[in-house]
């Protein structure tokens, strides 16, 4: 499919047919853009150092200012059931593939860049990101490969001088920001919503191509447009983590309903299983289409399992009933006492054998207590990253990519800094929204 002509982009319904792709190129950007970060672990995926970032023609290929060599850029064709309902087709509204590649260790990785402009998908978007939410994303995709979870990964960060006006105001008036661009990198990039636009079109013949250049999948979270059919985690827009833990957490301020609650993540991936299930259907016999239900048990139980064995693990207990008992009754105090989710866990980590009665953890426990009682500190440091990023200096950032590479090592000059403290107030009630 060839994109539409943008200067008839309000007399057209935006409905691509037939297509699973579009063949369209990023625009460049107007002004001076810079390499912010680059991440040197994702950097070697594509066998490349860090030295590439001092070479400018690099920095215009992850900008989205010029193309690869030979190499068509492409925008994905998706749909989604967004916070429940269907929402036809959505797409690849600012993301180009922009190749992909086989590295050294024979790994295939899609290249991706968001924020790259328009596309035949961008609805009324202008398809482009700001610095804050794409420093988040850099961040956070990188951090959660160091913390083991399956991830998207993110190998640059560009910040240019070209101007949006997204949803932040100062003094009530609105606030042009700076756009950037995000390379991000998978295996690839299909979603549960892929299947569900070519069902949805009645397109069999492409959903059996689709479905036999793709062969598994497990389960991710949120809307069926954002679930990975790698069941790795994709698209950091308005994710949170816990400070105190609380079930009910919900870090997306459009998410009234809390849909997409913490502690509603198992529940929403069973539902978008489901709907995955609805899209294969025209490919499946009969009997098989009958046993889609006992799929979905498998899922519960293999979530259930993998439950029990991650809480004992952190309890640095094997798996077992009691285990999970015992990590049940600590995350009800928890609760009760608004102890800090990652902090408890971590001094726990620190408890000694004789601190323990008989080897079971008391019901006051010291590790409780102490996350609980210390003392809050005053936004040490936090938010600079961004701060300083849209105002061009890249130090923060860089430090904060250091820190999260090495999340489970005591780094005392970063604790000295303030990166290992209580979350500071503002922090719990941070809210953060789509699109940005
Ligand atoms: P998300 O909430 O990030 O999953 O995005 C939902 C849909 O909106 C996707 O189809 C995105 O490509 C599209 N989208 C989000 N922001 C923009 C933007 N600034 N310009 C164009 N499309 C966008
Ligand atoms: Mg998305
Ligand atoms: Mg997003």
């Amino acid at each position: 499919h060839f994109p539409l002509d943008p200067s008839r982009e309000n007399s057209v319904r935006f409905m691509v047919r037939g297509a699973l792709f579009s063949r369209v190129r990023p625009t460049p950007f107007r002004s001076a853009v810079r390499l912010a970060a680059a991440s040197p672990a994702a950097l070697r995926l594509l066998d490349l150092g860090p030295e590439i970032g001092a070479n400018s023609h690099f920095v215009d290929i992850v900008a989205g200012n010029d193309a690869v060599p030979g190499v068509p850029s492409l925008a994905h064709r998706y749909g989604g059931h967004q916070f429940g309902f269907w929402a036809e087709q959505l797409g690849d509204g600012r993301a180009h593939l922009i190749g992909e590649y086989t590295n050294s260790g024979g790994e295939r990785w899609e290249l991706q860049l968001k924020g790259s402009g328009r596309t035949p998908y961008s609805r009324y978007g202008d398809g482009r990101a700001v610095v804050r939410s794409s420093v988040r994303e850099f961040l956070c995709s990188e951090a959660m490969h160091y913390l083991g979870v399956p991830t998207s990964r993110a190998a640059t960060l560009v910040i240019s001088d070209d101007r949006v006006v997204r949803d932040a105001f100062y003094d009530g008036r609105p606030v042009a920001e700076r756009a950037a661009v995000v390379l991000r990198l998978a295996p690839c990039w299909f979603r549960f919503g892929s299947f569900e636009m070519l069902a949805t079109d009645g397109d069999t013949e492409n959903l059996r191509l689709l479905a036999d250049y793709w062969c598994g999948f497990a389960h991710g979270v949120m809307n069926t447009d954002n679930m990975s059919i790698l069941s790795i985690t994709i698209d950091y827009g308005p994710f949170g983590f816990l400070d105190a833990y609380e079930p009910d957490f919900v870090p997306n301020h459009s998410d009234d309903m809390g849909r997409y609650s913490y502690g509603n993540q198992e529940r929403v991936g069973r539902w978008n299983i489901e709907k995955l299930g609805a899209a294969l259907r025209p490919l499946l016999p009969a009997e098989q289409a009958g046993q889609l239900g006992t799929a979905l048990d498998a899922y519960t139980e293999a979530f259930a399992a993998e439950w029990r064995a991650k809480f004992s693990a952190r309890l640095g207990l094997p798996a077992s009933a009691e285990a999970e008992q015992l990590a049940r009754r600590l995350l009800t105090l928890m609760e009760r006492t608004g102890a800090d989710f990652t902090m408890t866990f971590r001094q726990l980590g620190d408890v000694t054998q004789e601190q323990l009665k008989d080897g079971q953890l008391p019901d006051d426990m010291w590790a409780l207590r102490t996350a609980a009682e210390s003392a809050r500190l005053e936004g040490v440091g936090r938010r600079r990253a961004i701060a300083d990023a849209e105002k061009g200096e890249f130090a923060e950032l860089q430090t904060l990519l250091a820190v999260l590479e090495r999340p489970f090592d005591e780094q005392p000059d970063a604790e000295e800094r303030g990166f290992a403290g209580r979350p500071p107030d503002w922090a719990a009630r941070l809210m953060v929204s789509c699109s940005s």
